[in-house]
């Protein structure tokens, strides 16, 4: 199916794509355009405009500025994949890259447009909720950072407000004693998460001092699972602990259900990959 007709507006500075955006309420961002354009073609989106940002150079790179890394939106999956810097400070980003969809996926969708997106069965935002990530959004009125967990509002729904474009993702530096790791059941044929949970561990002397841990796929949108941080704190991760830590983490009535995997499947998809994601991020701590 095609899309229906639109204007196209490709700029080059983010205050171009905002002033675009004012003055067309209706226009949306095209970055790696690999959500929006099937969106469109179903007609589950209907914009009149495109304000196509690929090539804005100041939506691009990954750098460090002290004990943060900061991710320009337009980053692609493959840049994030590849990264050198993110493999030592930031293993956990790289990991996750691999394995979303197909090297055309890779190569042209953005960390931005997946973040924004908000795709409850998106790889990205479990992540960013164990990573203790910022999105620093910019619009009319200026800049705003909000945490991973005030990010995610619903399902596709995000604080990116109308008028504003999601630039920076800051992710803490990897410290010493730091573990973290991803584990999912993918979708046989798109690799999205059935269900898929991110974990960061710090350990020292074998014990759990901090864990964050970031649930995707099984409901309307990423939330961390507080409980079970709580419920590890202070504790070995050790098959003992995890396997009485991970037990009906999630109440099937808040879950999706879908001919993939009923909701009370993936509850018990949640305790089980929760206790991987636990455990292999112990290892790596
Ligand atoms: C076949 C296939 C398989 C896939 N498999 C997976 C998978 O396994 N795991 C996974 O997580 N994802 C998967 N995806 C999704 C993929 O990761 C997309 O790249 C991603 O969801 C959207 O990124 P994009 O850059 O293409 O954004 P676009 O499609 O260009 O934009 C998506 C939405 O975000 C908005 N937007 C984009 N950038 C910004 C910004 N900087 N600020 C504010 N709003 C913005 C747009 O206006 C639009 O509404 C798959 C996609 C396809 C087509």
């Amino acid at each position: 199916m095609y899309t229906n007709q639109f204007s196209y507006h490709r700029v080059n500075t983010v205050q171009e794509a905002i002033s675009l955006l004012q003055k067309n309420p209706d226009a949306r961002l095209l970055a790696g355009g690999h959500s929006l354009i099937p969106a469109m073609k179903l007609r589950l989106s209907d914009p009149s405009a495109l304000v196509d940002i690929s090539r804005v150079a100041e939506l691009k790179g990954i750098r460090q500025r002290g004990n943060t890394l900061v991710i320009g939106a337009m980053t692609t999956h493959s840049e994030i994949e590849d990264s050198a810097l993110l493999k030592q400070l930031c293993p956990l980003l790289p990991e996750v890259a691999h394995i979303i969809g197909d090297p055309a996926v890779r190569n042209r969708g953005t960390l931005g447009g997946s973040l924004a997106h908000a795709d409850p069965a998106a790889d990205y935002p479990a992540s960013m909720l164990a990573l203790g990530a910022s999105m620093k959004i910019v619009g009319s009125n200026g800049d705003r950072v909000v945490d991973a967990d005030n990010f995610f509002t619903g399902m596709f729904a995000t604080a990116i407000g109308s008028g504003e474009i999601l630039t920076e993702i800051h992710v803490p530096v990897k410290t010493a004693g730091v573990g973290m790791a991803y584990e999912t059941m993918m979708h046989p044929a798109s690799r999205y998460a059935i269900v898929g949970v991110a974990a960061m561990v710090r350990m020292s002397g074998g014990v759990c001092q901090e864990a964050r841990v970031g649930m995707t796929g099984a409901g309307h949108h990423a939330m961390r699972l507080s409980g079970l941080e709580a419920a590890v704190t202070g504790k070995p991760l050790d098959a003992a602990t995890l396997s009485a830590a991970c037990k009906s983490l999630v109440r099937p009535a808040d879950l999706l259900g879908d001919h993939f995997a009923s909701a009370d499947y993936r509850a018990h998809l949640v305790d089980v990959y929760a206790q991987r994601a636990l455990a292999a991020a112990a290892g790596k701590a």
